[in-house]
């Protein structure tokens, strides 16, 4: 029986509470710039057991300025994963730096420790090692942080961790954006991603020098605290530009949307998981193969992706799901083989294993107002396509 509606494959959850915080400010002195950023930040950095948290408009402003506060520029390198969004890449390229991909692990979709050793060890030879490597949390479920932190040591590069799909995640039991392995964690509030604010991201770090370089970058590069000017004040109303900094700062609404819906994440990740284990079990038969978790992770399940084993079906069958209502997705094309990337110099090939994911992956609906009778729709729908 089909839905009366569309099934998206992702989409967020608003309740009273969240319309009665946002409402709040609304009435309130400050749209922005107010009390409410601060205490969101506070809330999200208490959560994940980190010392301090940023917040900005979005998690690709968030990754710009957390390349920027590790100091990458042109003559540098930023590698990163493929199977990604394109803005885990493109954050290199805004502060002029070459960007490389490291290929995938064929079971977890993340970046393989073994492809990143193999490509550091001919990096090291050629004298071009990365000032920066962003493992990708991809679908909520950690990396292999502390295979990568082991690299990072040896090789001397900086870790941003892209957790935009992976608040609420845990990894080793501890909070993902505890930066317990790495400089700079990133999260995302996109409507789709696992708490939303409409637009916005936050940073979190243990290192008080990044979080007051990120705080004025993201507002100009301005700053009044004492201990940042860099020439004496005139007076009450003086402030200096000391750097190049954006206006990248979110405002106290979505703060506030964020604040109540960080009261909710737990919740919202034990009902993905709860839609997950349905997936798991309804689809065990078919000729396809389910998302694997590792045992060091608790995966947010920011996605529920399948791949199936005959790829020549996968256009056949995302077109029926498509038809039917069933608005699944494919998450990812591999960043390098976008045009402007290819424009670049990329080539197709570079990256067999995360290439041979995308050949049949194809993203099913995983949100937490998901009902049961949704999901034996898409599964149903699903088989059809399949036969
Ligand atoms: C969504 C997403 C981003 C970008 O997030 P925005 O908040 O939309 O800028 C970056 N990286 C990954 C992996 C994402 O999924």
């Amino acid at each position: 029986m089909p839905p009366s509606e569309f099934i998206p494959y992702g989409r967020q959850s608003i309740g009273d509470d969240d319309i009665a915080a946002v409402v709040e400010v609304l009435r309130s002195e400050f749209l922005t710039q107010g009390p409410t950023v601060p205490r969101f930040e506070a809330a999200v950095a208490s959560s994940t057991d980190a010392k301090f948290g940023v917040a900005v408009n979005s998690a690709t402003s968030a990754l710009h300025l957390a390349c920027l506060a590790l100091g990458l520029g042109p003559g540098d390198s930023l590698w990163t994963s493929p199977n990604t969004f394109v803005a885990s890449s493109n954050c290199g390229l805004y502060c002029g730096a070459e960007v490389d991909f490291v290929d995938i692990d064929p079971r977890t979709y993340n970046m393989s420790v073994m492809a990143l050793e193999e490509k550091l060890i001919q990096a090291e030879q050629l004298g071009r090692l990365p000032k920066i490597v962003i493992p990708v949390h991809f679908a909520g479920q950690s990396c292999d942080m502390r295979g990568i932190r082991t690299l990072a040591n040896r090789y001397g590069f900086r870790i941003i961790e892209d957790a935009s799909h992976a608040i609420g995640g845990r990894y080793l039991g501890e909070p993902i954006g505890n930066c317990q392995y790495s400089d700079i964690t990133v999260f995302s509030f996109h409507p789709v991603k696992l708490i939303t604010t409409g637009e916005g991201g936050l940073l979190t770090t243990n290192d008080a020098n990044i979080a007051t370089i990120l705080r004025r970058l993201r507002s100009h590069g301005i700053t009044r605290e004492p201990g940042e000017i860099v020439e004496k004040m005139e007076g009450g109303w003086s402030y200096q530009q000391i750097e190049l900094g954006y206006n990248y700062r979110m405002t106290d609404m979505q703060a506030a949307l964020g604040l109540s819906q960080l009261n909710r994440l737990d919740e919202f990740v034990l009902h993905r998981h709860a839609r997950a284990e349905r997936y798991d079990e309804w689809l065990a038969a078919l000729p396809i193969q389910l998302p694997y978790q590792g045992a060091d992770s608790y995966s947010a399940l920011h996605l529920y992706p399948i791949v199936l084993k005959d790829t020549t079906r996968r256009r056949d069958v995302f077109d029926q799901m498509r038809k039917a209502g069933i608005l699944v997705n494919v998450h990812y094309i591999p960043v390098y083989t976008q045009p402007y990337y290819r424009k670049l110099g990329f080539q197709a090939g570079l990256c067999p294993e995360s290439e041979r994911y995308y050949a049949g992956a194809i993203t099913l609906p995983l949100y937490p107002a998901l009902t049961g009778e949704q999901q034996r729709y898409v599964v149903e729908i699903l088989k059809q396509a399949l036969q």
